[in-house]
Formats: structure tokens, C-alpha cells, sequence
């Protein structure tokens, strides 16, 4: 369009000369010829010449106060959005920050300092490194420059430090600007406070997460934790236990007295079943299920003992506004990695083990396998039954006595504990000893038994009986609690029996779980005067370098060994290479389980001195035992 205004300016310049040419020079009349009044046209010429040369100086005049008037729009235009701009800059919700080329900052808007608490005057001059929280790697800044130089531009989250020493997220767009020659003149940072942003997301996953009523993990968070419980178990070779719990007639509770109610109840629930023990996740699954993953379950009966006391929770009454609320509850139970291995088999499985519990008539527990739950009431029987049996006085001690194999003498004997369970008969050890470990009655009942033990030797050498020693199993979770040398020390006061008339046995394992310990604890125990015999030999890992350190005076060789005797060979090797390692280290040598003569006889051929077994005599009480009288010489 412009072109064309100058074309036709252009045009109009030409076409005015060319006419005064015409009508001024003397050729220009002659060639305008002979049909104009030459001589009234000489006269009017100069009036002419001034009229067309005022014209074309207005024409011009005018062009050039036009060309004026546009400028002047421009200039008022251009200082429209430059205010338009600035009220923008100041008013934008988003920082602003612009730096010189050499990163000083030059310019910042008042949200700036809303999201930063730097005021202008606090930053201008220093650079934007003020401002590092320290959150990002050098690597992070160097993708930053890298991307600034090569596009002018880098956009992406950033954390900040806040003048009041808190970081926070901003999301931020960085430019390059360059001036007309291409030089870089500056850097424009517009950034906006993501901290907002990130709070309402963390809500949102919150919510995601949780169950809004009681705030407990929901059903997709309860199954997360099983998923990464169960993968923690396979690494670390642990079990674990999910219950599911299910209120009893919950929905008679929301017909009869409203939702409100029943929310209130849910909410309360929750709160008694909030079980802060690390490794547990109570959830409320929806409606009126809750779930209960316990990562550290260690067995059949910690599973059931747990689910007894979450039915435990709902014996005691809820109080809502006033009103005193019963409610009862099922549970199902799934251990995990033996009933299932993925997060669903387990959840499916503590389901159908709810159902389970409900079918049998609800406020009671089940496993997911028919033969644990049996399993696991026996035991959670036998465990309070056997709390009983030492204040009750079901516990006593038969003896097996131990003999000289060459002269047949008695020297002396074994205690071994039964229990007379009423109903049961008398339980061998074998049944209850291991229950008694788990749940820590065993310390008890070692006590007692050597006591008992003590007390009887003290009477049978009252009695002038030709005995050398009474032996007294230790197990080894009492022989870990490194307090048996005091307990020993006292047992030994209180019933008066000389320590070297006391016999320790001890296993191998309770020996080599910890071997520092155990060689120091067994180092005081035989400054007390007792004998030392490690038990089972031959079941554990001994370490013969350690075996050869233990102030131990004797080995038993386990009766699984003497079994075989005389026939079987490897039984017969592996008991000629104890009696070897005993001799060689200077132990005495005994062997366990001794049912046939034969064996007997093996074994005094192969320089085994002492035993005991059926051959001579099964385990019974003190009153039943025929033993070596007075004249008999020890
Ligand atoms: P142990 O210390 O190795 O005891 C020997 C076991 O072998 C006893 O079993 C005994 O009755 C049995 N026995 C003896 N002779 C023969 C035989 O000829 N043939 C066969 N087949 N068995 C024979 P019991 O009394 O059932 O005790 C089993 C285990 O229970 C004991 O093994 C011991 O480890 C533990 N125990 C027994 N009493 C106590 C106690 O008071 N405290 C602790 N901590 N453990 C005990
Ligand atoms: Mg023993
Ligand atoms: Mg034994």
C-alpha cells in the first residue's frame, strides 16, 4: 500500500513539472501550438507559475502532516501497551525477575516478593543464586544453561529458597533476550508458587489413600502395603499374617439408631484397633470391614493370639451420646508366604477365612486353612493350660539314671520334666518344652525343675546313695539370657547340694548361636564347680576349635546315633569319631538311648564309658527308682 502512495507521489511530482514545462517554455507553447492567445498567455504566466507552485507545495504540506499524524498515533499507541504492560508486570500473579546478561538482576515485580519475600531493593544487583535451595544438583543447572543457550528458552520445576529460609516449588519459564544486533542482553525469569499445587496434591492422594471416616488407610492402600510386605518377605525370609475383620450385625446398629451412629461407632473402632506396633497396618476396606496386615508374624499361634485380642477389643462396651453399644466381630486370617504369594491370593484368602469364622457362629477367628485353625486353638489351649501347670503343681521331674557301662553302676542321673496335664495323662516334653521357649515359660520352668533336681539330690545323698552327680537339662533360651551362673549360684545355697554334684546339660545350637557368650558364661559356670555336658552331640555345628576352648567336661552322643548301633554303618563311624573327638580333647564320653545290649557292649568295646537308655532303665519318679544303696562305693 505504501509503495503505491509513493508511486503515486511520485507520478504526481512528475505530471506537475511536465505540465509546467508545457506551459512555461517557449517549446512547450509551441508545441501546445498556434490555438492559444500567445500573448494573453505571457502576461498570465507568472500568475500561473505561482498558483501551480502553491499547489504543489500544498499537496506536499500535506503528505508530510499526514506522515506526521501516523507517527504521533504510533507513539500513542506504543505508550498504551507499554502502560498496559507495566500495570500487567506489576499486577501478575506470577514473579518476575529480569537479569542483565551477567545474571544481576535489574528488575522485579511486586509478586516477586510475595513468593519470595525479597523486596526489589534487598535483590537488585545480586544474582538469582541467592536463591538456591540447595535441592538440585549441578548437573540439573548445567541441563539448564545447556537448554537457555541453545533454544533462548528453559521451562520446568524449581525449588527456591524463601527469605525466611523455607524452600518451596515454583514452576518457572527462563528466556534469553538479545538486543537488534543479537547480542544477549538479558534474562527474563516468570515464575509461578507451585507450593499450593503440591499441598492440594498431596490432599487429593490423601483422600486417594485413605478412608475419609476414620482417616485409616483404605482398601487400594491396605492392598500396596500387603504387596510390599510380601516382597519384603521373600527377601528376608519372614512371615506374616493379613486379618480381615468384619463387624457382626453392624447393619442392625444403622436401621436401629441411624448413620450417625454407625459412623460414630466405625470411627471408634478404628481407634481401639489402632495398633501403633511397628510393621502392623490397620484399614478400614470399606463399609464395615477393617483389615490388619502384621508383617512380623512369626507363627500359627502369634497369629491366633493377635486375633484374640482383636476380638478381645469388642468385649468392652462403645459409648455413643450416651448409649452403651455391644458389638461383636469375625476374623479371617491368611499367613503369607504359605497360604498365598500375591497381594489378592492373600486379601482373597483372609476373605474366605472370614467366612469361615462367620459360618462357625461369628465372634470368633479362622485361618484360611482348616488344619491351622484346629492347629492353632490347640495350641492357644495348650499355652494357657500350661501357664497353669506350674502353680497348679502339674509339672514333676522323672530321673534316668546314667550308668558305667563296664560295671553296670549307677552314677548318676538325668532329670527330665513331664507334665501331668488333667485330662491329657502325662505329656513328654518333647510336646510342651518348644511351647514353653516360644512364649518365654521356659525360664520358669528350668528354675523349677532345678530345684526340684537339687532339692533330690541333697536328699538321696542324705540318704548315704553312692550317686556322683544329678544331670539337669538347660534349654537354650534360658542358657541365653547369660543370668543361669547367678540362678545356678542361688539353687545351689538354697538346697545345699555341692556344685560338683550338678550336671549342666547344654545343646550344641544354645552353644553356638552366640560361641563368645556362651564360652564366658560357661567359663563362670564351671568356676562354680558344676560339671558341663553339651547334649546331642552330633545334631548341631559344633566348631571343633571352639568344642576344644569350652570348659566342658563331657559330650552325650544323641540317640539317633545309638539307634543304629551295631549294624548300620555310618551310624557306627559317626559314633566311633565322636568318641575319638571326646577322648582325643580329654571328655568323658556318654551314649543316649541305649535299647539293646548289643549297643551296649559296641559301645564300651569302643572306649564310650557312660550311658543310658531304656536297656537300663526308663525315666520315672524319684519314689519308683531302685538305686545303688549306701554301701554301694561311688
Ligand atoms: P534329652 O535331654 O536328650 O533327654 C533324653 C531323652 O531321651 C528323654 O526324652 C528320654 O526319655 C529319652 N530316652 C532315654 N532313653 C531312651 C531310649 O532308650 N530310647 C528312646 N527312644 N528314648 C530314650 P524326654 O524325657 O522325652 O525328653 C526329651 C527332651 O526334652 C530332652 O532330651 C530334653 O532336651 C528336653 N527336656 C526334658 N526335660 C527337660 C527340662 O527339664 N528342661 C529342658 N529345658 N528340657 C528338658
Ligand atoms: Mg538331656
Ligand atoms: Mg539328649
Amino acid at each position: 500500500m505504501s509503495e503505491f502512495r509513493q508511486a503515486l507521489r511520485i507520478a504526481l511530482l512528475y505530471g506537475t513539472l511536465a505540465t509546467l514545462w508545457v506551459l512555461l517554455s517557449d517549446e512547450g507553447l509551441r508545441l501546445v501550438g498556434n490555438r492559444v492567445d500567445v500573448a494573453a498567455w505571457q502576461s498570465y504566466k507568472g500568475l500561473l507559475f505561482v498558483a501551480v507552485t502553491s499547489l504543489l507545495l500544498y499537496v506536499l504540506a500535506c503528505l508530510h502532516l499526514r506522515r506526521i499524524n501516523q507517527e504521533l498515533r504510533r507513539r500513542q499507541q506504543l505508550d498504551a501497551s507499554l502502560r498496559q504492560a507495566a500495570a500487567v508486570f506489576e499486577s501478575s500473579l506470577e514473579g518476575v525477575l529480569v537479569t542483565d546478561a551477567e545474571q544481576r538482576i535489574v528488575h522485579t515485580n511486586p509478586a516477586f516478593t510475595r513468593i519470595t519475600g525479597y523486596t526489589a531493593a534487598e535483590v537488585l544487583g545480586r544474582t538469582p543464586n541467592m536463591m538456591k535451595s540447595g535441592r538440585h544438583d549441578q548437573p540439573f543447572y548445567e541441563q539448564m544453561w545447556h537448554c537457555l543457550q541453545q533454544h533462548g528458552e528453559w521451562r520446568g520445576e524449581i525449588w527456591n529458597r524463601h527469605k525466611n529460609e523455607s524452600v518451596f516449588p515454583v514452576w518457572q519459564c527462563i528466556r534469553a533476550i538479545h538486543d537488534e544486533q543479537g547480542q544477549l542482553s538479558h534474562f527474563v525469569a516468570v515464575f509461578s508458587d507451585m507450593s499450593a499445587i503440591k499441598r492440594s496434591q498431596s490432599e487429593l492422594d490423601f483422600l486417594a489413600h485413605h478412608d475419609p471416616l476414620t482417616t485409616l488407610p483404605n482398601r487400594l492402600m491396605f492392598t500396596q502395603r500387603v504387596e510390599h510386605a510380601l516382597e519384603r518377605a521373600q527377601q528376608d525370609k519372614r512371615t506374616g499374617a493379613v486379618f480381615q475383620l468384619d463387624l457382626d450385625y453392624f447393619k442392625h446398629i444403622n436401621e436401629s439408631l441411624g448413620h450417625r451412629i454407625g459412623d460414630q461407632l466405625l470411627q471408634a473402632i478404628g481407634e481401639r484397633l489402632q495398633h501403633p506396633a511397628e510393621g502392623m497396618t490397620l484399614a478400614r476396606l470399606g463399609g464395615d470391614e477393617f483389615g490388619l496386615l502384621c508383617e512380623h508374624c512369626s507363627s500359627v499361634e502369634h497369629a491366633a493370639a493377635l486375633a484374640q485380642s482383636i476380638l478381645q477389643v469388642f468385649r468392652q462396651p462403645f459409648r455413643l451420646e450416651g448409649k452403651e453399644l455391644f458389638i461383636g466381630a469375625s476374623v479371617g486370617i491368611s499367613l503369607y508366604p504359605s497360604d498365598a504369594q500375591t497381594a489378592e491370593q492373600v486379601l482373597r484368602n483372609a476373605d474366605s477365612a472370614l467366612s469361615r469364622a462367620k459360618s462357625r457362629g461369628r465372634q470368633t477367628y479362622a485361618f484360611y486353612s482348616q488344619e491351622l485353625t484346629a492347629l492353632a486353638s490347640q495350641r492357644i489351649e495348650l499355652v494357657s493350660a500350661l501357664r497353669h501347670a506350674l502353680e497348679r503343681g502339674e509339672l514333676c521331674v522323672h530321673y534316668q539314671p546314667i550308668h558305667d557301662l563296664a560295671s553296670g553302676r549307677v552314677l548318676g542321673l538325668e532329670s527330665l520334666v513331664r507334665w501331668e496335664r488333667p485330662g491329657y495323662g502325662l505329656v513328654p516334653p518333647d510336646e510342651f518344652i518348644p511351647i514353653a521357649e516360644e512364649t518365654g515359660l521356659i525360664a520358669a520352668i528350668d528354675a523349677w525343675v532345678l530345684r526340684q533336681a537339687c532339692r533330690q539330690m541333697r536328699r538321696w545323698l542324705d540318704e548315704g546313695r553312692a550317686l556322683e552327680f544329678v544331670a539337669v537339662n538347660v534349654s537354650s533360651r534360658s542358657f541365653g539370657t547369660g543370668e543361669l551362673d547367678a540362678r545356678v549360684a542361688a539353687t545351689l545355697e538354697e538346697t545345699g547340694l555341692p556344685a560338683r554334684h550338678l550336671e549342666l546339660e547344654i545343646t550344641e545350637s544354645a552353644v553356638m548361636e552366640d560361641p563368645d557368650a556362651a564360652q564366658a558364661l560357661l567359663e563362670r559356670l564351671g568356676g562354680l564347680g558344676v560339671q558341663l555336658s553339651i547334649d546331642d552331640f552330633g545334631t548341631g555345628y559344633s566348631s571343633l576349635l571352639r568344642l576344644k576352648r569350652l570348659p566342658v567336661h563331657k559330650l552325650k552322643i544323641d540317640r539317633g546315633f545309638i539307634a543304629g548301633l551295631p549294624s548300620h554303618e555310618e551310624d557306627m563311624a559317626l559314633t566311633m569319631a565322636i568318641i575319638a573327638l571326646a577322648r582325643s580333647l580329654g571328655l568323658q564320653v556318654l551314649a543316649e538311648g541305649i535299647e539293646r545290649p548289643e549297643q551296649a557292649e559296641f559301645l564300651l568295646q569302643r572306649q564310650c564309658l557312660q550311658g543310658q537308655g531304656y536297656w537300663f532303665g526308663r525315666p520315672q519318679p524319684a519314689a519308683t527308682l531302685a538305686l545303688p544303696g549306701p554301701d554301694a562305693t561311688p
